[in-house]
């Protein structure tokens, strides 16, 4: 089922007044880089932090409720633009390139055996320029 779970939170609009950490029960967001992500994995979409931004620093996005598993790349979709390449889209560098045995042409793969570092922070399926990135949720 697909409810509401805050995802980017805008450094544009965010002042660092910490309230949204401060009303998170389950302690799910965290910072990097002196920003601020939500762990998917631990959000339990409560929307207290949504409430108490007085910045609408918080975007909210409908997704599947359950546990983050894995990524997908929709290869209809992905144009081989290797920005999930680049340092700094994904924490982990989770994503990789390969040059598919059959077509011979670039291929972009989320790096599996990688997803225990994942901070689920959906930072890569929310920055995909092309929505390619698709997160796989098991129940
Ligand atoms: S929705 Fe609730 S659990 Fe999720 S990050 Fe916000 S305050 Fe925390
Ligand atoms: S950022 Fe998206 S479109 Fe670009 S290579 Fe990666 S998956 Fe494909
Ligand atoms: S959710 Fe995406 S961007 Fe964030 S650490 Fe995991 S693979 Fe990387």
């Amino acid at each position: 089922m697909e409810k509401l779970f805050p995802i980017n939170i805008n450094p544009n609009l965010c002042v660092r007044c910490q309230k949204c950490s401060y009303s998170c029960h389950p302690k799910a967001i965290f910072f990097r880089d002196s920003l601020r992500f939500v762990d998917y994995n631990k959000c339990e979409g409560c929307l207290k932090c949504v409430d108490v931004c007085e910045h609408n620093a918080i975007e909210v996005i409908s997704i599947e409720e359950g546990k983050l598993t894995d990524f997908k790349i929709d290869t209809d979709k992905c144009t081989v633009c290797k920005k999930c390449l680049e340092p700094g889209f994904c924490f982990q560098n989770l994503f990789e390139s390969k040059i598919d045995p059959e077509t011979r042409k670039t291929m972009i793969l989320f790096n599996k055996d990688g997803m225990d570092s994942c901070e689920s922070c959906l930072k890569c399926f929310s920055n995909c320029p092309n929505n390619a990135i698709i997160p796989v949720i098991s129940y």
